[in-house]
């Protein structure tokens, strides 16, 4: 057992000082106030010393870190690194390769999803490409997309045996539409980007199940007013949850400011899009089998498309907080409890009964200690 006191609990929905979080093995056993709650004597103590104690940041959409892909083999050091950044939960993303490449990564990523490390929980993979719209291509490659057909996912989660949670595609080409009811019957999320749709496509795709899309803004038709495009719809439709990039870079604060009025804090989930290029020193590397430049915290194409973000997920927590003006409990919502109810999980809220995937911020919010299901995966040196 241990118990964590002395912290300044953001469960996020209520912000409790100086509370006290129980825990027996992998939960999260009692969630109150010094005086509520009796420490028993044999539990491990963490003293927080007033620091914020919240829920573990979950991610949904993720390449890399530090050098290390989480496309292939190399996502088992994506999961023993990610507790640094204060991510406990994430969905390992990949991105468009040529297919028979894209299948052998698949297969690659469920080995290590079957046989985990310790570290942050991989708790399925997003598929982001190869079913995208040419027209909004991004980094990727369109020799390499093709239009989604049921066979042709079914195929990409037969080699994924089954890891497959969330689905990035357009809607809008060849027959992806009717394969939306097939993926949500198999309980695979919906979501879309990369994506010239209009409006009405939007509206079918959601009348169908679509419920999710991705890096909402970037790579997608923008909003006209007379044409309110695949941004309009993402706004305007209670069903999607709109996925942010807050890393300060993709996103002008003041449009993460418009989507968060909009939408609200409990239709949004905070993403980082990190690339297996996030967090390393400014230079010259490879991805995508591309060469990819870091600079003034961007990765960039050499024509300048952004290739993915820098930045982690604690830094958009912290982006919401300094550039858009949120209360840390609000901007820990779309980082937490939102992207946990995305995926269905018992995760992203500090209450009995949930997975014990814990952080402590510091004075600056940055990590210093985090926890997931009840073990210390992570803890600064001082
Ligand atoms: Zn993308």
């Amino acid at each position: 057992m241990k118990a964590i006191v002395n912290g300044n609990l953001y469960t996020p929905d209520q912000v409790l000082a100086r509370g006290t979080v129980l825990i027996e093995d992998e939960w999260i056993t009692g969630v109150g106030s010094a005086d509520a709650l009796t420490v028993p004597p044999e539990a491990e103590v963490i003293d927080a010393e007033g620091m914020a104690v919240v829920p573990g940041f979950i991610d949904l959409h993720l390449h890399g870190l530090r050098g290390h892909d989480a496309m292939g083999p190399d996502l088992a050091q994506v999961i023993r690194e990610l507790p640094a950044f204060g991510v406990t939960t994430f969905l390992a993303t990949t991105l468009t390769l040529p297919r028979e490449e894209t299948l052998a990564a698949l297969q690659a990523m469920a080995d290590v999803l079957d046989w985990p490390p310790s570290g942050a929980q991989g708790v399925g993979i997003h598929l982001e490409g190869p079913f995208l719209s040419p027209t909004r291509q991004g980094m990727a490659t369109p020799d390499w997309f093709e239009p989604l057909t049921w066979d042709s996912f079914q195929a990409f989660q037969q080699a994924a045996r089954g890891h497959i949670r969330l689905v990035t595609f357009a809607p809008e080409v060849g027959e992806a539409m009717a394969c939306i009811p097939h993926l949500t019957g198999a309980g695979v999320l919906a979501a879309i980007g990369h994506s010239s749709a209009t409006f009405e496509q939007v509206a079918q795709a959601v009348q169908l199940g679509l419920c999710h899309a991705s890096h909402t803004f970037n790579a997608m038709r923008p909003l006209h007013h007379r044409e309110p495009g695949v941004v309009g719809a993402v706004m305007y439709f209670d069903q999607i949850v709109a996925q942010l990039i807050a890393d300060g870079v993709h996103i002008h604060p003041a449009v993460m400011a418009i989507l968060l009025r909009v939408k609200g804090v409990e239709r949004v989930a905070l993403v980082s899009d990190a690339a297996p290029l996030a967090g390393l020193p400014d230079g010259e590397y490879e991805w995508e089998h591309k060469p990819v430049f870091v600079r003034d915290g961007a990765c960039r194409l050499a024509d300048g498309t952004l290739a993915s973000a820098h930045a982690l997920l604690d830094a958009g927590v912290r982006n919401l907080v300094e550039l858009v003006g949120l209360p840390l409990e609000q901007a820990l919502v779309p980082a937490t409890r939102i992207a946990a109810e995305v995926l269905g999980l018992r995760k992203g809220r500090l209450a009995p009964g949930y997975d014990a995937d814990i952080v402590l911020l510091d004075g600056d919010l940055r990590p210093v200690l985090t926890l997931v299901r009840g073990e210390t995966v992570f803890e600064t040196e001082e």
